[in-house]
């Protein structure tokens, strides 16, 4: 089949940094294969990790002249395992006995391991399933211990196999008791906060009440930092809707949730999660295993490759890359391999623009101003101009699908940040103005100069009617360069 000449990349890449892409020169060399936006893995990041890779990326995409947006990532209430001298071998059938001490070690292949969350003998009944190292070794309760000075569960293993220190410990369909954010979370975003981070991830969402105690957290921090909420347990499927209610992005988080629910249905709550963000105007990321054999082999697998334009042709804003660029062999080719794939697909005639029912409602004017804009767009064939503050206008306009570029230009630069990780919104700086003609002025400069658009070319200009926070009222469609 023909394809067409290559257009700029329209989906977002998130690239998860890791000891595989953390140096200065990787950073670089990944920004110019495709990377979008960094993620900083909180499970794995201490607060000087933290600085060092935000101050990493900050400065190789200043001398790269480049916005790319950085996202930290919260451990969240992740239960693991204590630790394990060597490895511990279980057979299918044998007893495993989970000790309520997060500081018990497992030595001389005895079947009793520690936990990191002690709650675990309140909250689980005989016959639970209990899943470990992402659902690879699976048991059931058989007995709740609670005579001795510390609770033990007592597991029958029904698929056996290698337990490592610090493996995951999941419990599909139980009730927990644990707090949305913990301790370590709590500091995490102080620290988040402190060097600027673009995005906040929250991981095991399962309510709007746990993005509220992130947001109130954030808001006693004097920032707006935007919230991901990441869906990885099925009370985040259920409560989709309240959740898009209050967080500005979402995340398929596919990692934890093929393991929380059974995998048969991975691909269709991906569909469900991405078309109810899609609707409500949230921008969406689809995460984890997306090119996972690219860990070990330069080249993916095809069905690799389909997922990935498959996540996009659903309508993800940004596809993520985990342990292809933190620890893996290849990150670089991961990301190329990402971007072509993306490219590719984004340009193919199955790659529809979204009917204009389906598109997320908006307060007024700005609904009706949107609306008129992807008409007047003469189906995307004049490319976007959005002054926006928030990046909110920008990203509805997005979500139209449209093949017309979508500039953005804001006199924010955290917004510029922010808007990497919104499909097709190429974001630029703009000085602050006290009119919007000045405003106009200073964005037709700006995408003249940089050789975005040539003089004579019409476009459809989004804008409030004055240059501050509010609503977009404004709607021209003229010849760039030809105003006065
Ligand atoms: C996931 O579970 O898919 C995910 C992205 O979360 P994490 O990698 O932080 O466990």
């Amino acid at each position: 089949m023909p394809t067409s000449p290559r257009q700029p990349t329209r989906s977002k890449i998130l690239v998860t940094l890791g000891p595989a892409s953390w140096e200065e020169a990787q950073i670089e060399a990944l920004i110019d294969a495709g990377a979008d936006c960094f993620r900083i893995n909180g499970s794995h990041a201490d607060h000087a990790g933290i600085r060092r890779q935000v101050a990493r990326v900050r400065k190789v995409a200043l001398r790269r002249d480049r916005a790319v947006g950085i996202l930290l990532d919260l451990q969240g209430p992740k239960i693991r395992i204590g630790k394990v001298e060597g490895q511990l071998e279980l057979r299918d059938g044998s007893l495993l006995t989970v000790v309520m001490d997060d500081t018990l070690v497992c030595r001389d292949g005895a079947p009793r391991v520690g936990t990191t969350y002690p709650e675990m003998a309140k909250d689980v009944t005989i016959g639970d399933r209990v899943l470990f190292a992402d659902g690879l070794l699976s048991g059931v309760v058989e007995g709740v211990d609670h005579a001795g000075p510390v609770p033990e569960v007592l597991i029958r293993m029904e698929v056996g196999g290698t337990l490592t220190s610090n493996k995951g410990l999941n419990l599909p369909g139980v009730r927990m008791s644990v707090p949305s954010m913990t301790e370590k979370d709590l500091a995490d975003v102080v620290v988040g906060v402190e060097v600027g981070v673009d995005w906040v991830a929250l991981s095991f969402v399962r309510t709007a009440a746990d993005v509220m105690v992130l947001r109130d957290e954030l808001t006693r921090l004097g920032a707006d930092t935007p919230i991901v909420a990441k869906i990885e347990k099925p009370d985040g499927v259920d409560n989709i809707d309240e959740i898009l209610d209050v967080a500005e992005a979402v995340m398929v988080a596919r990692g934890d949730l093929g393991v929380e629910v059974s995998l048969e249905k991975v691909p269709v709550y991906q569909k469900h999660i991405i078309e109810r963000a899609s609707r409500r105007g949230r921008v969406v990321i689809t995460a984890t295993q997306m090119l996972d054999s690219m860990e070990r082999n330069p080249r993916p697998t095809r069905a690799e490759t389909t997922d990935v334009a498959n996540a996009i042709l659903d309508g993800t804003d940004a596809v993520m890359l985990s342990g292809e660029t933190a620890t893996g062999r290849y990150p670089l080719e991961s990301v190329r391999t990402m971007d072509r794939i993306a490219n590719e697909v984004e340009n193919s005639v199955f790659f529809h623009r979204t009917p204009e029912e389906r598109l997320p409602r908006l307060p007024e004017p700005t609904d009706s101003i949107i609306r008129a804009a992807t008409l007047a767009s003469k189906n995307g064939q004049r490319p976007f101009v959005v002054f926006t503050w928030s990046g909110a206008s920008a990203i509805a306009v997005s979500k139209a699908r449209l093949p017309g570029r979508i500039f953005a230009l804001t006199p924010d630069p955290r917004v510029v940040d922010r808007l990497q990780l919104v499909w097709g919104v190429e974001a630029f700086l703009v000085p602050r103005v006290r009119s919007t003609d000045e405003l106009i002025a200073a964005g037709e400069h700006v995408l003249l100069s940089k050789g975005l658009l040539r003089r004579g070319e019409e476009i459809v200009v989004l804008a409030g009617r004055t240059p501050h926070h509010g609503t977009t009222n404004v709607l021209k469609v003229y010849a760039i360069g030809s105003e006065p």
